[in-house]
């Protein structure tokens, strides 16, 4: 092939980019699966790209996550940090260089340049936009220094971010393959930080010369990220590049089409795993949203797998409209296909999931002293196995504390589970250090959340039970008795 290549016989090259920042999320399962679709319908390759350069949000389990969620669902990337291939590495934070380089050039060719604010002025410029009712942006304070003014600041050792130079007049216009023409206003376009002032790269920037980099054909990822893409496209020209082809996909909802958070439905995928649901039906699940299969299809049944996916499924059919995330759907789907299973086949789901040989070992070690006959073991342990466990105010409601307090109080254990890492170590003193601070003795605080738990006022110990049950699990627990409790 020749230079000449145009963009539409490039070879399709399609990756999602999520950031290892928690739990992986269903979002990234949804983009996951039309990309994957997409990439398998061309004969293209699917890359996988862990976009780790926000040290602030880096949670480290999280990339291990995001592999074993994506894997469960039979998502396999073709490229990826742990597959390797021939355009890595795949992980952003070992790429640091080459971002370096690039921001260099864009300084160079002068549509970059060292922005040497202060956080302070920034965040003063910023008060008076809003007092004034403006958007906040730069200012653009430092877009015209002149060149003695730079050296100076730089002997003197001023730290710096690198920002791009959006042009002060006109528009950028770019094709959303599902929208058409998208236009911005350059004057609503901010001159965003391409590098930080700890020569990390933002997502801007290292997302864009990944993209080139890694010669990918179609960017399809979540509609959030439009008006991300008027910088994108221009830094494409300010480097002299081919854009790629743009995909946005709606995002998911809740029932009530608010975006879809975790306070509302559980979003993370290791949740999902652990209580029980199918890959199968969430992919089915996943490919319902949107309506990338033909209609005939998705009137007759709505039940199809990954390979009637990967012969029918259109990304041209998604429809705008946010698609809800029902998880009344989703665990109706998901029990049709329990359903369909031989005996054989339900048993073994179970033997490999809730009743797995680590799991049962686990909890029977946690049991054993506490047991006078084996058949007690089911007393003792029946809320690993339940879907919920609803405890009534005298199971949960401590006797000098009003049902208020106490609900405040569990919403803070909430707060402090989640962000929390899932060890006894580390869990025993947080929840001591929360009772502390708000005055609730030791007693009060772990009766209320063994309460909320396990349902009842006696159990195994609770962390190691917590331990067992798993983060994902605990957490939706404790969210749904909240949002029952609200509902009283
Ligand atoms: N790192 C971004 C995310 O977490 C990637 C967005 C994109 O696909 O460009 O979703």
């Amino acid at each position: 092939m020749t230079e000449s290549t145009s963009r539409t016989e490039q070879p399709v090259r399609v990756r999602i980019a999520p950031s290892p920042t928690g739990d992986p999320h269903v979002g990234t399962a949804y983009i996951g699966l039309i990309n994957f679709l997409y990439a398998q319908q061309h004969g293209g390759k699917f890359v996988l790209r862990i976009e780790d350069t926000d040290r602030a949000r880096f949670v480290a389990t999280s990339e291990q996550m995001i592999f074993d969620a994506l894997r469960w669902l039979g998502l396999e990337w073709d490229e990826g940090p742990d597959v390797g291939g021939p355009f890595g590495p795949y992980r952003q934070s070992e790429r640091a260089e080459i971002y370096r380089e690039h921001a260099e050039m864009l300084l160079e060719n002068s549509t970059a340049y060292r922005c040497f604010c202060t956080p302070e002025e920034l965040e003063a410029a910023r008060r008076q936009q809003i007092a004034a009712k403006l958007p906040p942006r730069y200012p653009g304070t430092c877009r015209n220094l002149s060149a003695a003014e730079i050296e100076a600041k730089l002997a003197a050792g001023v730290p710096y971010t690198i920002r791009m130079k959006v042009p002060a007049e006109g528009s950028t216009s770019f094709r959303d393959e599902l929208r058409g023409a998208i236009t911005f206003e350059h004057r609503n376009v901010d001159d965003q930080v391409l590098m930080k002032s700890d020569g990390f790269p933002t997502y801007h920037l290292a997302n864009v010369v990944d993209d080139h980099l890694m010669q990918i054909s179609d960017v399809i990822r979540a509609e959030e990220w439009i008006s991300s893409t008027p910088k994108h496209v221009l830094l494409y020209k300010f480097f002299g590049w081919d854009a790629p082809r743009f995909w946005h996909m709606p995002l998911l909802r809740n029932v009530d089409k608010s975006k879809i958070s975790k306070r509302k439905n559980p979003v993370s995928l290791v949740y999902y795993r652990q209580a029980g649901f199918l890959p199968e039906a969430m992919l089915n699940f996943l490919g319902l949203m949107g309506g990338g299969m033909p209609a005939e299809i998705n009137n007759a049944t709505e039940k199809f797998t990954l390979a009637e996916m990967l012969e029918h499924f259109d990304i041209k059919n998604i429809r705008l409209g946010g698609p809800v995330f029902d998880l009344t759907k989703l665990r109706w789907l998901n029990g049709e296909y329990l359903r369909a299973m031989t005996p054989e086949q339900f048993y073994a789901a179970l033997r490999s999931t809730v009743l797995s040989d680590a799991t049962l070992s686990r909890i029977a070690a946690l049991v054993q002293t506490r047991v006078e006959t084996l058949g007690e073991f089911g007393n003792l342990t029946h809320f690993f196995f339940a879907d919920d466990v609803m405890p009534a105010p005298e199971v949960f409601l401590p006797k000098k504390r009003t049902l208020e307090e106490t609900l405040d109080f569990a919403g803070e254990q909430l707060a402090v589970l989640e962000a929390t890492e899932w060890t006894h170590a580390a869990l025993e003193p947080a929840l001591k250090q929360l009772g502390d601070s708000k005055g609730w003795s030791v007693k009060e605080n772990f009766m209320l959340l063994r309460a909320i738990v396990t349902g009842s006022t006696m159990s195994p110990p609770l962390i190691e039970s917590m331990i067992v049950f798993g983060k994902a699990r605990t957490l939706d627990r404790m969210r749904r008795f909240l949002e029952a409790q609200k509902r009283k």
